[in-house]
């Protein structure tokens, strides 16, 4: 009887999540989870009213919906939706209200503190299984409590048998609906969000053509103005001078700019060369030494020894200026941006540490994506436009970062073996 009671309960615990599904297409994320929300509560009110009661105990599915509500609709979501239990609990029955009371306020405390946590579970089973980690203690607090109950009664040896039945059918029904619902909320997340980016690519790709040639026509005038400006820089004194220098800073910001977006808009041609990493390594320390100067950073190089590896000079410049540049923004006043190289068998690992502010995993999963930036004056395109590049070349870019202690970007290329006379005329042609 209650295996029955309870398998129709999983169908009141889906309910919600097959009505959203339905209600989703073409509507936000936001909307979405208010309507999940309100669709949770009047759920749990459901699993109460039809809850499988016996001696004043009532069991029922409402702690999967309590579960959901915390994990998808936040905690104060949470905390509604464990108001709702409490006040419909005590108007249908009186009986062991302290043990409904108990349980309820114990999983709400429970899923309350573990709601952080979840959200730093990216992967879709990593969250699978930490709530089923989680379904599985107000199973424990009711057998505990139900278990302490009965021996207060003086049932538990004429009742131990259906107990365990109980206990046993309990918690196999709570664990499969809460896993079926992760599973289900986890694919409607999915499918918002391959929504939301679908209509934003749209909207971008229209925008992206257009600006690309705005983008062209204006580089060519930029180029002569700061062509002047240079000029005219070299024939002034004091003051004047120094408002040439910051309006030829702010023409190579600009420019810096167009150059990011016509690479992300318009791949240029690209002539892959033989390099030596530390040299261009070294290269683009020097260039970035006196903008880490200014921003008070230390930026270090531990160089190695020679190591070669096939690609587009201008392009794999463009990718480490971009990721050194955005290690030493993140980084505060007196801290440390260090480049490291080493070789590991037939790759090149090239690790731009930082000890900045670092990301959240939420912000980590967004690095790359258009327009994504955290700057007031950011782009968004200098980590999609590394991405892209590196992918090209036939490497891999990897992100790692924690909040408030530092990033660490490692870019990791095919190493290119060169033979001893090979390499003498690679030293004598650059
Ligand atoms: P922009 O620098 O114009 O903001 P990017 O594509 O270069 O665009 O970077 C996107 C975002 O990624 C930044 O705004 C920042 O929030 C984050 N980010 C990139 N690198 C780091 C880093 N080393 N430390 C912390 N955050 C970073
Ligand atoms: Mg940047």
């Amino acid at each position: 009887m209650i295996a029955e009671k309870l398998l129709f309960h999983v169908l009141i615990v889906l309910m919600p999540i097959l009505v959203v599904s339905f209600f989703v297409d073409g509507r936000k994320e936001k909307q979405s989870k208010t309507v999940l929300i309100v669709l949770l509560t009047i759920a749990s009110i459901f699993c109460m009213v039809f809850s499988y009661e016996e001696k004043g105990l009532h069991w029922d599915l409402r702690y999967v919906l309590l579960l959901l509500a915390f994990l998808y609709g936040g905690r104060k979501a949470g905390w509604i939706v464990c108001g709702v239990l409490l006040v419909t609990r005590t108007i249908i029955d009186e009986d062991s209200l302290l043990i409904g009371y108990l349980v309820i306020l114990a999983a709400s405390i429970i899923f309350h503190c573990a709601y952080y946590s979840y959200q730093l579970k990216v992967q879709k089973w990593d969250r699978v299984r930490f709530s089923l980690r989680l379904s599985l203690w107000p199973s424990l607090i009711i057998v505990t409590l139900v278990g302490v109950y009965l021996v207060v009664t003086g049932d538990l040896e004429t009742e131990i048998g259906q107990y365990i039945t109980y206990v046993i059918v309990f918690t196999s029904t709570l664990v499969i609906a809460t896993g079926f619902s992760i599973l289900l909320l986890e694919q409607l997340k999915e499918r918002i969000r391959m929504q939301e980016e679908m209509q934003r690519a749209v909207k971008m790709n229209a925008i992206s053509e257009l600006a690309a040639s705005i983008a062209h026509e204006v580089r060519n005038p930029l180029t002569v103005v700061k062509g002047f400006l240079q000029l005219m820089e070299k024939d002034e004194q004091g003051k004047k001078k120094e408002y040439f220098s910051i309006a030829l800073s702010e023409m190579k910001r600009a420019e810096e700019i167009i150059n990011d977006y016509l690479n992300f808009a318009k791949p240029q041609m690209v002539s892959s060369k033989t390099l030596e990493v530390n040299q261009v390594l070294s290269e683009i320390i020097n260039i970035l030494t006196p903008y880490s100067l200014k921003e008070n950073v230390e930026l270090t190089f531990a160089s190695t020894k020679e190591l070669f590896i096939n690609v587009d000079r201008n392009q794999f410049k463009q990718v480490l200026i971009n990721l050194i540049k955005n290690a030493i923004e993140a980084t505060p006043k007196n801290g440390n941006v260090h480049v490291d190289l080493k070789k590991d068998r037939t790759l090149v690992k090239i690790t731009i540490s930082d000890t900045g502010e670092g990301m959240s995993a939420e912000q980590l999963a967004k690095i790359g994506t258009l327009f994504y930036s955290t700057k007031e004056q950011g782009t968004g395109l200098g980590t999609m436009v590394s991405f892209r590049i590196i992918e090209d070349m036939g490497g891999t870019l990897r992100f790692e970062s924690k909040l408030q202690q530092g990033t660490s970007v490692t870019i990791i290329l095919p190493l290119v073996q060169i033979v001893q006379n090979e390499k003498a005329i690679k030293n004598n042609c650059s």
